[in-house]
């Protein structure tokens, strides 16, 4: 999605330790415009699956889910995240290790939510060692539920995460997908597709 890259050259600030800062439009000030444009590229890309779920994690793929979700007429589910595995009874858990704060953690979503006959899309707003997406698999496969596959805003391709996702069948599709940013020096993987926005 070049309106992606775009926002991200223009906006982004590359922090130490592979951190991409994208809070002037995604992670903490949202572009709304720009959101419901997301939303419209992930049900673009996933319309033809019969999705009848997005799954993501709170709290910054939540923005994102719900853009794809109101355009894909389904509802979204979020896993709530706690530090320890102290978890009441009626739930799936898995556990993440956070890449950005270093640390392992349970997500968790209600049994009540996620259902054996559900078409699960999984939304982020980033995938890094992909660790967030695979507690998300972890959590459609204890519910029984179907995976469809996942859409993620911005790839840091060079954490390989959706690349060993892909290895194992999963559809991964990134909005944009960024080959290395070594020195603050953003390189994109342009994927072209079919019917994709200018
Ligand atoms: P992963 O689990 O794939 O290693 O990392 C994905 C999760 O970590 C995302 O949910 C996102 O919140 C966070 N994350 C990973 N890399 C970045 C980054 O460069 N910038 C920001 N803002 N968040 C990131």
């Amino acid at each position: 999605m070049r309106q992606m890259e775009e926002k991200i050259l223009r906006e982004g600030t590359v922090l130490p330790g592979g951190i991409l800062k994208v809070g002037s439009f995604l992670n903490q000030q949202i572009d709304t415009a720009f959101l419901r444009e997301i939303g419209r590229e992930i049900a673009r890309l996933y319309a033809a699956e019969r999705v009848n779920k997005i799954l993501t994690i709170e709290a910054s793929g939540i923005a994102i889910a719900a853009a794809a979700a109101m355009e894909m007429g389904v509802p979204m589910l979020f896993a709530k995240k706690h530090r320890t595995s102290n978890v009441d009874g009626n739930v799936f858990s898995a556990t993440a290790h956070s890449f950005t704060h270093g640390t392992d953690y349970t997500i968790m979503v209600s049994r009540d939510y996620l259902l054996p006959a559900d078409r699960v899309l999984l939304v982020d707003d980033f995938l890094a060692n992909g660790a967030a997406l695979r507690g998300l698999i972890a959590l459609v496969d204890a519910a029984g539920a179907t995976l469809v596959g996942a859409a993620v805003a911005i790839e840091k391709r060079f954490q390989n995460g959706g690349d060993r996702l892909r290895t194992q069948g999963i559809r991964v599709e990134s909005l944009a997908c960024i080959r290395s940013m070594e020195n603050g020096n953003l390189v994109f993987d342009t994927v072209s597709r079919a019917g994709d926005p200018a």
